[in-house]
């Protein structure tokens, strides 16, 4: 298999690489990088413990799943005594008081951070311009948007710069800059991994996801994160994924494989990546297997349904970022005045306007209009996809339905924006594991399958880059 966590792996046992120069050559890169990837380098850290484990590594005790791994973490998570800024400026100086629970598991494996990552502030946008940090470009073209809002943690995984990154998907924030930049990006089941310690956008469809250039990376680490936690009570345990599920297994071929025909009629979507997918669904169906064409909701209802519930979610959860407790304070006469100079001169306009949108749809009046309506539409778009899954193990869909806009674009026409993550949103309120593979066009391919179905996914992503 291709998995770069075992090259370096072996690349140490050998001996023809330290894992300090390693990391140092990471880091060297990091900082002449012009992508604008990083909030903050770790690199006092990260040499310290670089060198702790070349002393493991010499002293033959054998080597954890990660060891000497270079990793990066989007600026949401936790990670004790370590700034989290959230890409905000309200937080910019705020340092975490305890680490996020995947990312404990990263580390007790053996996996060095190396930064934490540029993104769309608090996980608002989808072309990661929306940050006090400024925005980060494309790793394949820098006059290019990366996406977002995990565009930082893409761009360093395609770069080279770290072997993998975690980033955060709540309507499709791993996957839309995976396509973007070329890259595996995994949205689990939502449950499997635990958002402790992650900062709450949307709670209902927040999860924690690995970005990697490698499948097999992506099992692993899913492995290393998954399972029940106590401090998140939507958890559960799954079972472990093997790695023999990569071997050549002709029973992936018999699948069923549905894909949504008015996603790929819609107007919205590029021409080349509407080609180019139903090129995809021939080669497959060249090569034996029975391809349906399943229907869905309207794109556009979609992004609504999703904005309406994100909105709301993220405006409950953001109320606790008044200048009280957390982060940066702007005294008033009052303490109302606190809270609005608090929160007007430290959040970024879009983070604003999603918090006003929030609390319109949850105010009396408008609630029972808007935010219940997205919460029926939300119980509709469950149901077809269970009535989905009982005809396909498998649905395809493009990621995105345009390649990646030139920087500033997205800022003057907000609703292309959003329309930007069309094809994602949906799977999240699903609740569905979804993987962004950089297969079959422009953007990559999305690979959907019920829930707790990571297995299904990484087997049949893996038997799509064998057959293209
Ligand atoms: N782009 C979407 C939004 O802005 C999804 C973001 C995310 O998944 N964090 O809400």
């Amino acid at each position: 298999m291709d998995s770069e966590i075992l090259k370096i792996h072996e690349a140490y046992r050998q001996g023809s690489h330290t894992c300090a120069g390693l990391i140092a050559g990471r880091i060297g890169e990091l900082e002449k990088s012009s992508h604008n990837s990083v909030n903050f380098l770790l690199k006092d850290m990260a040499m310290e413990m670089a060198s702790a484990a070349d002393d493991r590594i010499r002293s033959g005790t054998g080597l954890r799943a990660l060891e000497g791994i270079p990793f990066g973490i989007k600026d949401v998570y936790m990670l004790q005594g370590i700034n989290a800024s959230g890409s905000s400026g309200i937080l910019k100086n705020y340092k975490a008081p305890y680490t996020a629970t995947a990312i404990r598991k990263l580390l007790d494996a053996g996996a060095i951070p190396l930064a934490k990552e540029n993104c769309d502030c608090f996980g608002h946008g989808s072309s990661n311009e929306n940050s006090y940090f400024g925005p980060v470009r494309n790793a394949l073209d820098e006059d290019l948007v990366p996406g977002g809002s995990s565009g930082g943690s893409a761009v360093n995984v395609a770069k080279g710069f770290t072997t993998f990154s975690i980033g955060g998907d709540t309507g499709g924030s791993i996957r839309q800059p995976s396509g973007y930049n070329r890259v595996y990006g995994l949205k689990p089941t939502y449950g499997r991994i635990s958002r402790y310690g992650l900062m709450a956008y949307a709670s209902s469809t927040d999860c924690v996801g690995p970005i990697s250039r490698s499948l097999e990376d992506i099992r692993l680490l899913l492995n290393i994160m998954s399972g029940k936690d106590a401090r998140d009570q939507t958890t559960f345990e799954p079972a472990f994924i093997p790695g023999d599920i990569f071997s050549d297994d002709p029973n992936t071929r018999k699948i069923r494989i549905g894909y949504y025909r008015n996603f790929i009629e819609s107007d919205n979507l590029d021409g080349k990546i509407r080609s180019d997918f139903i090129r995809l669904l021939n080669v497959l169906k060249d090569n034996g297997n029975e391809v349906e064409e399943l229907e869905f909701f309207d794109d556009k209802l979609l992004v609504s349904a999703y904005y309406v519930l994100a909105m709301a979610e993220t405006a409950s959860n953001l109320a606790r970022l008044d200048g009280s407790v957390y982060g940066e304070r702007v005294a008033g006469e009052s303490i109302r005045d606190q809270y609005a100079l608090t929160r007007s001169e430290n959040l970024t306009g879009e983070t604003r306007k999603r918090i006003v949108g929030g609390n319109q749809v949850l105010a009396h009046g408008y609630a029972e209009d808007i935010y219940q309506k997205a919460r029926s539409l939300r119980k509709m778009i469950t149901g077809s996809f269970s009535r989905d899954f009982r005809r396909v193990g498998i649905i395809l869909s493009p990621v995105t339905p345009n390649t990646p806009p030139p920087l500033g674009s997205s800022l003057k026409n907000p609703m292309v924006m959003y329309l930007s993550d069309a094809y994602t949103v949906g799977f999240s309120l699903g609740g569905l594991p979804t993987l962004s593979a950089p297969l079959g066009t422009g953007t990559g391919i999305q690979i959907t399958a019920e829930k707790n179905g990571e297995e299904s996914i990484l087997k049949f992503a893996k038997y799509l880059k064998d057959i293209l």
